[in-house]
C-alpha cells in the first residue's frame, strides 16, 4: 500500500481516513490514480482534490460515505453513479437497521477496498456484473440466520461465478479468532479472506481454459478432482501428511483450486506489504556489510524471485520486532520450494494478464 499524506498539512494519513486527524480537512480516495487526496468544496457544491487533479475535475462522495460513513472513495461529478467503484460491486449487504451490523459491515467494506486497491494496482480487470455478467465481480455480505453462529444455517464464506460471499461474523474479532482456533489456522483475517476468494475469481478469468492451464495442472494438480470430497477429507481427517514440504498452508493441501487461492492470497499480501515497506523508506542492512532489504516497485515486478529476495529479510526483521513487542509473527509461514514455484506461476499469470490488457510490458 502506498503511504499517503494530507496535501494541506503533510500529516501522514491512512488509506481508510476520510478526514485529516491533524488539520481536519476532508479526504477522499481516487481509485483511478491510487491516491488519497485532501478536498476543497467549491461554490458549485463539488469537491476538488488539492492534488492529482490535472483536469480540474469535481467529485462527489459515495452514498455509503454520506449515509453510513462507511466509505471514502470519490465519484467523478460527471458520472450518474451514486455508489463508488467499490460499493457498486455490492450485491447484498447486511440489514443496517440492526445497529450491531453497521460496524461489522464497515469493517468488511474496508477490507474490500484494500483488496480492490491491490487488484487495480496490479492492473487486473475489475468489472462489475453490470459491466460484464460473465467476467464481473460482485460481493455478498451475509449474516448467519442463527444468532449463536451454530453450524446449522451458517453462511459459508466462498466464491461462485464471480460472486464473493463473506460471512459478516468474520468481521467480529472474537468470532473470527474462535474459528481460527477451531480450524487450527495460524492466520485468519478479513483481508486474507478477500484476497483468497478473489483468487478463485481470477483463476476462472485468467487460468481456466487458457494457455496457462496445463502448467497450472503440473504445479497444483488436476482441479477436476471432486471438490466436495476433497474439502470433506480435509476437514474430516486433517491436512495431507507432510503438507509443509509441498504447500504454502495446510488448507492449500485440500484441493488444487484452494492451493491456487492460498498462493494468490500470499502473492497479493507479499506484493502489498513490500510496497508499504518501500513507501516508508524501510532499509534493512543486517550487520552493515550487506544491504538486505532495498526498496522496489513490487506491484510492477518482473519476476517473483525479485520479490522473494526482499521479502525474506523483511519478514525476519518484522517478525522479530513483533516478537519483541509480545505479538505473534507478522508472517507466520515458511515458504517451501514447491510453494515458491507456485508463487512464481501466480506472478506470471498476473503479468501476462496485464500485458494482454495492454497496460504495459511491466
Ligand atoms: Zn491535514
Ligand atoms: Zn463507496
Ligand atoms: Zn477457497
Amino acid at each position: 500500500m502506498k503511504a499517503f499524506n494530507c496535501q494541506l498539512c503533510s500529516q501522514p494519513t491512512y488509506f481508510e481516513n476520510d478526514r485529516c486527524l491533524s488539520c481536519g480537512s476532508q479526504l477522499g480516495y481516487l481509485p483511478d490514480v491510487h491516491s488519497l487526496v485532501a478536498l476543497a468544496q467549491h461554490a458549485d457544491g463539488l469537491l476538488y482534490p488539492l492534488a492529482n487533479n490535472p483536469r480540474n475535475q469535481g467529485y462527489r462522495v459515495c452514498l455509503n460515505t454520506s449515509e453510513w460513513h462507511a466509505c471514502n472513495w470519490l465519484i467523478a461529478a460527471d458520472s450518474d453513479a451514486v455508489y463508488c467503484r467499490s460499493c457498486c460491486l455490492n450485491e447484498i449487504i447486511p440489514d443496517l437497521s440492526v445497529a450491531s451490523n453497521v460496524p461489522l459491515w464497515t469493517k468488511l467494506e474496508a477490507g474490500k477496498r484494500r483488496l480492490l486497491y491491490s487488484l487495480l494496482r496490479l492492473g487486473l480487470p475489475v468489472l462489475s456484473k453490470a459491466e460484464s455478467p460473465e467476467k464481473g465481480l460482485a460481493f455478498r455480505f451475509l449474516k448467519d440466520i442463527s444468532a449463536s453462529f451454530r453450524e446449522n444455517n451458517t453462511v459459508l464464506t466462498g466464491h461462485s461465478k464471480g460472486i464473493i460471499t463473506i460471512n459478516l461474523a468474520e468481521a467480529d474479532d472474537a468470532e473470527r479468532e474462535r474459528r481460527r482456533l477451531d480450524l487450527n489456522e495460524v492466520y485468519r483475517t478479513v483481508l486474507g479472506h478477500f484476497r483468497h476468494e478473489s483468487g478463485h475469481h481470477y483463476w476462472q478469468l485468467l487460468v481456466a481454459n487458457s494457455a496457462a492451464q496445463a502448467q497450472f495442472r503440473q504445479l497444483f494438480g488436476d482441479e477436476r478432482v471432486d471438490y466436495d470430497t476433497a474439502i470433506g477429507n480435509h476437514y474430516g481427517s486433517g491436512p495431507k501428511p507432510g503438507w509443509e514440504s509441498r504447500y504454502i498452508t495446510a488448507y492449500a493441501s485440500s484441493h488444487p483450486l484452494e492451493d491456487w487461492a492460498e498462493s494468490w492470497a500470499h502473492f497479493v499480501t507479499i506484493v502489498d506489504s513490500l510496497e508499504t515497506a518501500t513507501e516508508f523508506g524501510v532499509v534493512i542492512t543486517g550487520n552493515g556489510s550487506k544491504q538486505l532489504f532495498a526498496p522496489l516497485d513490487s506491484y510492477w515486478s518482473t519476476t517473483f524471485d525479485e520479490l522473494l529476495e526482499q521479502w525474506l529479510p523483511l519478514t525476519y526483521a518484522v517478525n522479530s520486532i513483533n516478537r519483541s513487542s509480545g505479538h505473534g509473527d507478522l508472517y507466520p509461514f515458511v515458504l517451501c520450494r514447491p510453494a515458491i514455484q507456485k508463487l512464481r506461476f501466480v506472478q506470471q499469470v498476473v503479468r501476462n494478464a496485464r500485458f494482454n490488457l495492454g497496460q504495459g510490458a511491466g
